[in-house]
C-alpha cells in the first residue's frame, strides 16, 4: 500500500470519476464511516435503506405489488430487520418466470445480465447504475481491509470462460493502467500455467485474486514443482466456496493471509474478510443476508440455513429476500476488529452442493476430507441423485486405493438406507462456468 504509482493513480481514478459525475468515491467515504457503527445504527440505516426500495418496489413493480397485496401496504410497517420475515422469499424459479415484471416501470440505463447456466435453470435480470456505483465503492472498501488499492500490482486467476473475450487497445491500455495481469484459469494446461508464473516472479505482484479452485492449482503446482517464489500482501478468493484446506496450501505456498470474499452475479460485494479473519463481514451499508429456515423464518446465529439477500441499492430490479442459493451460519459474536458490520461465521456452500439424507445436511467439505490424502484418488465428485442413492465419480490416479474402504466409510455416515454407487471415469469435467463442483444434490433445487 501507498507506493507512489498507486498514489497517482488513485488520484486518476477520483478526478475521470468526479469529471464523470460518479459518486463511488462519496459512497466509499460514507462506507468508510459506516462500518464503524454499531449493530444497532446499523439495523436503523438498513431498515430506512430498506423501507426505500420496499416503497419503490411496490409503486413500480408489477410483480412485487401484486405479490405483496394484503402482506404489506406501507413500508413502515417494517420496524426492524426481524419484520422482513413477513415478506416472502423470492425464488430463482420466480425469477426465470417472472423478471419481466419483475423489473421497475420507468427505469433507465439498465444493464441486463444472466447467472447460473451451470445448475441447469439460467435466470435473468438487471442491474442500474446506482448499484454498479455502490458495489464499486463496497469492493474498494473491502480491498482496504487487505491494504490494497487500484493500481497496486495485482494478478488475477480467473475461472470464468465467459468474461473473457479479445481485448480492445482502449481496454488493454486500461489494464496495463491499472497493472493488471491476468490468466484465465478456465481449462487452463500446464505449460499456460508456467508462462503465467514466470511472469508473475519478475512482475512481483502486490496482490492476488482469483478462483478458490484456480488458486489452489496455482498454489499446488508451486508446492510440487518448487520453481517460483511469488509473496504477494494478500490474497483474495472469491466466486467459489474456499475450502479450509485449500486455504492452508494457498497461504503456505504464497507466505499470506488469503481474505475470503463473497458476492455472486445477482448480488456482489455481499461480504468480506476483515484482516482479523473472524468470518465474512456482511456489506451491511447495502446489503442484508438473513438466514432462513425452507419457510423464510430466521434462524438463531450459529445455525446452519438458507442465505436470503436484500439488495437496498438495485432500484430497476429489486432483489427483496432473494435465495440466492448458498447455505451459511451467522455469528454469535462481533469482530474483535470493532466494525459494526455482522459477520456470517460460515459460508457453507451452494444449497446443491449440500447433500441432505434423512433431514441431516451432509456438508461437501466431509467428502474433500475423505478423499483429499488418497493419492489412488486423482479426481472425485459425489451426487446425490435421490433420498436414498448416492453415485461417486471417480478419476483413478493408477496408485492403489480401496473403494470398497470408501464405500464402507460413507456408509456408516449415511446410515444403511442409502444405496451407494462408484463409477469409474477417464475424466470429470468442470461447469461451463471454470467451476468445479466436489458434490452436487439433485434433490434440491
Ligand atoms: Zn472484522
Amino acid at each position: 500500500m501507498g507506493n507512489l504509482y498507486t498514489g497517482i493513480y488513485g488520484k486518476y481514478l477520483r478526478l475521470k470519476a468526479g469529471l464523470k459525475g460518479d459518486r463511488q468515491y462519496d459512497i466509499l467515504n460514507s462506507l468508510q464511516k459506516e462500518q464503524w457503527l454499531s449493530a444497532e445504527e446499523l439495523q436503523r440505516l438498513q431498515v430506512e435503506r430498506f423501507r426505500k426500495i420496499l416503497a419503490h418496489a411496490l409503486e413500480k413493480s408489477a410483480w412485487y405489488r401484486e405479490k405483496l397485496k394484503g402482506v404489506i401496504d406501507n413500508p413502515h410497517d417494517i420496524a426492524s430487520i426481524g419484520d422482513l420475515s413477513r415478506l416472502p422469499l423470492l425464488t430463482r424459479d420466480d425469477l426465470q418466470d417472472n423478471y419481466k415484471e419483475i423489473v421497475c416501470s420507468g427505469c433507465e440505463g439498465v444493464y441486463e445480465d444472466a447467472s447460473g447456466g451451470s445448475t441447469g435453470n439460467p435466470v435473468v435480470f438487471y442491474h442500474d447504475q446506482w448499484y454498479r456505483t455502490f458495489s464499486q465503492a463496497m469492493e474498494n472498501l473491502s480491498l482496504s481491509w487487505m491494504g490494497v488499492a487500484k493500481g497496486d500490482r495485482t494478478a488475477v486467476f480467473w475461472g470464468a470462460d465467459r468474461d473473457f473475450h479479445e481485448y480492445s487497445f482502449k481496454e488493454k491500455l486500461a489494464l496495463k493502467m491499472e497493472r493488471l495481469r491476468i490468466l484465465n484459469s478456465f481449462n487452463v494446461d500446464e505449460a499456460a500455467l508456467d508462462r503465467f508464473l514466470k511472469e508473475l516472479q519478475s512482475f512481483k505482484p502486490h496482490y492476488i485474486f482469483g478462483y478458490a479452485s484456480s488458486l489452489h492449482l496455482a498454489a499446488k503446482y508451486i508446492n510440487s514443482t518448487g520453481k517460483y517464489r511469488i509473496r504477494p500482501a494478500a490474497v483474495k478468493s472469491s466466486a467459489e466456496m474456499l475450502y479450509d484446506y485449500q486455504r492452508s496450501d494457498i497461504e503456505k505456498v504464497f507466505g499470506t493471509k488469503v481474505y475470503n470474499f463473497y458476492g455472486s452475479r445477482e448480488v456482489n460485494n455481499l461480504a468480506a474478510e476483515c484482516p482479523a479473519h473472524e468470518g465474512l463481514h456482511v456489506s451491511a451499508s447495502g446489503r442484508i443476508i438473513e438466514v432462513v429456515d425452507k419457510n423464510g423464518l430466521a434462524l438463531p446465529d450459529g445455525e446452519m440455513g438458507y442465505l436470503a439477500v436484500t439488495d437496498l441499492t438495485n432500484y430497476t430490479f429489486p432483489f427483496i429476500r432473494y435465495l440466492i442459493g448458498d447455505m451459511g451460519i451467522r455469528k454469535t459474536e462481533p469482530c474483535s476488529c470493532g466494525r459494526g458490520y455482522p459477520l456470517l461465521e460460515k459460508i457453507t456452500g451452494r444449497s446443491s452442493d449440500i447433500l441432505t439424507f434423512g433431514g441431516k445436511f451432509i456438508h461437501g467439505e466431509y467428502f474433500t476430507h475423505l478423499f483429499y490424502g488418497q493419492p489412488g484418488v486423482k479426481q472425485f465428485q459425489v451426487i446425490q441423485e435421490t433420498e436414498k442413492n448416492l453415485l461417486i465419480k471417480i478419476v483413478s490416479s493408477g496408485s492403489y486405493f480401496d473403494p470398497e474402504q470408501i464405500v464402507t466409510t460413507i456408509q456408516e455416515k449415511l446410515g444403511p438406507k442409502v444405496e451407494i454407487k462408484i463409477d469409474f471415469m477417464d475424466t470429470i469435467a468442470p461447469l461451463k462456468s471454470g467451476k468445479y463442483r466436489f458434490t452436487i444434490n439433485k434433490t434440491v433445487l
